[in-house]
């Protein structure tokens, strides 16, 4: 999991939302008729998984696993937990069936305060809760709500771990041809490299990577060569902010 950047809904498709979430207090919907308004609502699931899809990482990946292609809306509060909240824009994120279905489904768990125990990662950074252990792909909660999390999205699924792990063999792999490029002064070919490394499946590797390059200890997580592959990647990209980078092209 990535921080997302969640852009604003287009004016049009807000309103569209508006009149969806008024119907709904109007009619003092429960879950079930909450639910026939989102089935029967679609061309405004449309329209939202258009713009979900401007905003999931690489090539339209799921917003929890990274790993498959997002097919489904989650409501991240569900449905079945507060049925007003089905048309709102803010509550919307892009899942692979696996993740909406098999994972998530209806799980919203709450402290003793009632706040949320899932990262969200379009209002916060699912790194500080959750860390990744490079070389062998897995997870490890940091806080309550990091663990709760791996828990409920499965994101300790041995395919994704295995995943993982072999995504951060390439990440090393194309870091070291990134740079050899930029040597032999290949710049183009060099950019393609990096574009290719930002939009693969996994980008929480990535994500992770350059996180753990810039905290202390670095040099004894990462050779040298990819060390300094990951830190010029970090100036190059400084220009630019570096999450659109991992946004759909
Ligand atoms: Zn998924």
């Amino acid at each position: 999991m990535i921080p997302l950047k969640r852009p604003k809904a287009p004016a049009n498709l807000e309103k569209r939302l508006a009149v969806k979430s008024k119907s709904l207090t109007e009619n003092y919907a429960d879950a079930k008729k909450a639910r026939d308004a989102w089935k029967g609502a679609r061309a405004v699931r449309r329209d939202l998984k258009e713009l979900l899809a401007s905003m999931a990482a690489g090539f339209v990946r799921c917003m929890y696993c990274g790993d498959s292609l997002g097919t489904d809306i989650d409501h991240f509060k569900p449905i079945a937990r507060d049925p007003l909240s089905a048309f709102i824009w803010e509550n919307h994120f892009l899942a692979c069936s696996h993740c909406n279905s098999n994972q998530k489904r209806d799980q919203y768990p709450c402290n003793h305060s009632g706040e949320c125990l899932l990262v969200n990662p379009s209002r916060e950074d699912p790194y500080d809760h959750i860390r990744l252990n490079l070389p062998t792909g897995k997870y490890q909660g940091r806080t309550e709500k990091g663990m709760e999390t791996i828990r409920v999205f499965g994101l300790s699924r041995p395919d994704l771990e295995l995943g993982r792990a072999h995504a951060y063999v390439r990440c090393e792999s194309m870091l070291r041809d990134w740079s050899t490029r930029i040597e032999n002064g290949r710049e183009d070919a060099a950019n393609t490299v990096l574009r290719s490394l930002m939009v693969q499946p996994f980008a929480d590797v990535l994500y992770a990577m350059i996180k753990k390059s810039d905290a202390p200890g670095a040099a004894n997580v990462f050779e040298a060569d990819v060390l300094a592959a990951l830190k010029s990647m970090r100036n190059k990209l400084e220009t630019q902010d570096v999450m659109d980078s991992f946004q759909n092209p």
